[in-house]
């Protein structure tokens, strides 16, 4: 099987080069791959990993919102809620453990009425369905958490934290590295058949259905760009942990939260815009193969034709264009941010899986063959995920040996 496979402009090679036989490969080294390498070599598995880029967590796993979830808002059952909930603990545990950055302020969901309300009872029904602590709060208990939050009701998540993910993956990484893995950096995956291993586990993100070839003919990966700005010094300190809007239940990755970073940062957003390249970071990039391969989609051109889907683009199109747009959106979480205080800040691209019907997949998707793991839709909270869900695919790619 021969896959194309990186972005433009990027050198491919079709084997590890010069190395014996692994048991496994991983192609990828964001927090899936290299969790996943992390967990086979500790198990006593030879292992190499094949990253594209320079070093490890330079598309989405560096590129995120840096939320550690918890949990209350995904589907009971599905492997996202069982993954989140188990990743979220250990993940903040292993980042006490390692000295990651990690700060665990709690998250708060907002609602503005009646209908967000009734959204955020929802969540609260989800939360402990999936054993999240969660709590409803009136707009006096809110304000005890949020001072400056203001909405008719909230749902708390005191689990929920922010901590450096681009820390988490090299730590995730110098475990794997010291346990015996290999990382070979700047090897684009061409051939999976070339790689020198017995079991291939394919973590590659936004370029996953590519690298999976066949496998994965019936689903493309559609870029969603997300966008952040930050507030500057005078709003910052009006945000101590996290505010989120209450999501709309269709499009639940649309909608803006105020979050405060390891850093101290206060990055607002992330919008979600079509991005014209899977690893195109601006508004006027473009990467003609995957933009040419977004419009052969059929699934995309059934999703644009989706009424609900084009209500919101232009709301999103305007915000991540104008900075005032997000403002909005921010302010009705918390009235007090004066004019002005928005600076851009930085984006991330989501690797969103849409299937012929134009659907968005809303689940992890991880398909098998006899000698293949492949990770097909890793999607938010993927990184809060990773510890369990890396797991997971290391024992079924150590089934395959
Ligand atoms: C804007 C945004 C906000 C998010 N916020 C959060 C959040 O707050 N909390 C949370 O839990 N999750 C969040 N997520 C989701 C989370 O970031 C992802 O689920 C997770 O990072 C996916 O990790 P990954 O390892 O699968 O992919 P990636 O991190 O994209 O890693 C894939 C790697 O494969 C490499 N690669 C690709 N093709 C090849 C090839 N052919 N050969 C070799 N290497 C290749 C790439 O260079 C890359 O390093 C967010 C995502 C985005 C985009």
């Amino acid at each position: 099987m021969t896959v194309p496979a990186g972005a433009e402009g990027q050198p491919q090679v079709s084997s590890a080069a010069g190395c014996g036989v692994f048991d496994v490969a991983v192609v990828g080294a964001g927090c899936i791959g290299a969790s996943t390498a992390k967990h086979l070599a500790e198990a006593g598995h030879s292992v190499v990993v094949l990253e594209k880029e320079p070093a490890p967590a330079l598309h989405q796993s560096g590129r995120n919102s840096g939320v550690v979830h918890a949990g209350y808002n995904l589907k009971p059952g599905s492997a996202k809620a069982r993954f989140c909930v188990e990743g979220s603990r250990r993940m903040r545990a292993y980042c006490r453990e390692k000295g990651v950055a990690l700060e665990q302020g709690g998250i708060l969901v907002v609602a503005q009425d009646e209908v967000q309300t009734r959204t955020l009872e929802d969540l609260l029904a989800r939360g402990r369905a999936n054993g999240v602590e969660v709590d409803l709060l009136d707009p006096d208990r809110m304000a005890a958490v949020e001072p400056h939050a203001r909405g008719v009701a909230a749902l708390h998540a005191p689990e929920g934290a922010s901590v450096d993910a681009e820390g988490y993956v090299r730590a995730l990484v110098a475990d794997a590295e010291a346990a015996g893995a290999e990382f070979r950096y700047g090897q684009a995956v061409a051939d999976l058949d070339a790689l020198p291993a017995r079991v291939v586990v394919n973590a590659a993100g936004l370029h996953a259905d590519r690298v999976a070839g066949d496998v994965a003919r019936d689903v493309r990966v559609v870029p969603f760009r997300g966008y952040y700005a930050r507030l500057d010094a005078r709003a910052a300190p009006l945000v101590r942990s996290h505010v989120y809007a209450a999501p709309d239940p269709r499009f639940p990755f649309l909608g803006v939260h105020l979050s405060r970073r390891v850093d101290g940062t206060v990055a607002v957003g992330p919008g979600a815009m079509l991005a014209f390249g899977r690893e195109a970071y601006a508004f006027w990039r473009v990467q003609p193969r995957d933009l040419a391969a977004t419009l052969a989609w059929p699934g995309f051109w059934r999703l644009f034709g989706d009424a609900g889907f084009r209500r919101l683009l232009p709301g999103e199109v305007r915000k991540s264009l104008r900075l005032r747009a997000i403002e909005r959106e921010a302010r009705a979480l918390v009235p007090a941010l004066p004019p002005g205080c928005l600076a851009r800040f930085t984006a991330g691209n989501r690797a969103q899986m849409v299937d012929r019907r134009g659907r968005l997949v809303d689940d992890i998707v991880v398909r098998e063959t006899d000698a293949a793991v492949h990770v097909l839709n890793a999607v938010s909270p993927g990184l809060t995920c990773s510890l369990p869900f890396g797991e997971d695919l290391a024992q079924r790619a150590m089934a395959k040996l």
